[in-house]
């Protein structure tokens, strides 16, 4: 199959409307990452996706809702009663944007989108070219980040084809993303919320609604109970180069590997060295983590090192994917680099 990258406007947006409406799969850009669509109401529609990305059938995907109001998702079956009150005001205060809320799910979902869980995850995303195919095609779209399983989000066009080339028909270019890491997960189904993976929506700004922040979902306990929350493995998001994490800055840079500083002051860094922040904006990180892990790994190393993020709103969504991505920590020993494994 040839795939085609095609600027969003008025035309590629109907034929990328066509193409989801005949249960093909088209690329399409969010605020947060790019995603790789198919309408989530048509399980064979959905099995394309899993088919394209490699993803398991075990790790459930996102709905992205064609309107905001949740009353409208119920009526229409996508999700069921009884919908928490605080779902409203979140949806509210929140949408559209990188928050997305599991919560019992309707009847008109297959199984293929919740992986035959009793709950469905959805958001309503703020890119226009997302919100503009959603009412055109005016059902949920089930996008999951369009990538092969595992492997780095794209946040561009380009980046879509580098994982999908040949396997889906359409690529949408909406530009680069402006949010960079995949969206806050909130579980909504126990009394406790939850969060089950950490967003640009942070703890703190969800509790500033819910009048309490909600605990986020450790690592370890992901690890420790047998379904904790599907998909989220610990193992994710990851370069094909073995991905290390230092727990200081980087001022020894022997040949052979790649660097990722968190900001520099130099200007014109060596081409094996990358700075993640080059201006004072944390958010601006996070726009560039995925590309940066990208173009590293595409400089041949034996391995690729990266600085300690430092606090800030994003800092626990960036910690939690680096975390997914590395193969262990490296140490600077005054002599070389020391390398341990990820437990
Ligand atoms: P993405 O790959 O960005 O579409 O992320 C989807 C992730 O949302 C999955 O990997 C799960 O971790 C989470 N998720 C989706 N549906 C559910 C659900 N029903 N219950 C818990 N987590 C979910
Ligand atoms: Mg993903």
């Amino acid at each position: 199959m040839q795939t085609e990258i095609r600027k969003a406007g008025p035309e590629s947006m109907e034929k990328a409307a066509g193409l989801l409406l005949s249960g093909e799969l088209v690329a399409i850009p969010t605020e947060t990452v790019y995603g790789l669509a198919a309408t989530g109401l048509d399980p064979l529609a959905v099995q394309k996706i899993f088919a394209a990305k490699g993803r398991p059938a075990t790790d459930p995907l996102i709905l992205h809702l064609p309107s905001p109001d949740l009353k409208v998702a119920v009526e229409s079956g996508v999700l069921a009663q009884p919908i928490p009150h605080c779902a409203f005001h979140l949806a509210k205060a929140f949408w559209p944007g990188p928050l997305t809320l599991v919560l019992p799910r309707g009847s008109k979902v297959p199984d293929e989108v919740t992986s035959g869980l009793s709950s469905v995850a959805v958001r309503y995303p703020a890119h226009p070219v997302a919100q503009k195919l959603l009412q055109r095609v005016g059902v949920p779209l089930a996008a999951p980040s369009a990538n092969r399983f595992g492997r780095i989000s794209p946040t561009d066009a380009e980046a879509v084809r580098e994982e999908l080339d040949g396997k889906i028909p359409l690529i949408l270019d909406g530009g680069k993303c402006e949010t960079g890491v995949e969206s806050t997960v909130l579980s909504l189904l126990d009394d406790e919320p939850l969060i089950l993976r950490p967003g640009k929506i942070t703890a703190a700004e969800i509790g500033g609604v819910l009048g309490k922040a909600p605990k986020t979902q450790s690592l370890a306990l992901q690890k420790d109970n047998a379904m904790p929350s599907p998909g989220l493995l610990e193992s994710h998001y990851a370069p094909l180069t073995p991905l290390y994490l230092t727990d200081q800055p980087i001022t020894q840079f022997p040949a052979g590997l790649e660097y990722i500083h968190y900001q520099s002051p130099q200007k014109n860094l060596e081409p094996n060295r990358r700075a993640l922040c080059p201006n004072d904006d944390p958010y601006s990180a996070a726009q560039n983590l995925y590309r940066l892990l990208r173009e590293a790994d595409a400089g041949g190393a034996k391995a690729i090192l990266i600085e300690p993020i430092p606090d800030s709103p994003i800092a626990p969504a960036l910690r939690d994917r680096l975390h997914r991505a590395s193969s262990g920590t490296a140490r600077w020993d005054g002599h070389r680099w020391q390398f341990t494994a990820k437990k």
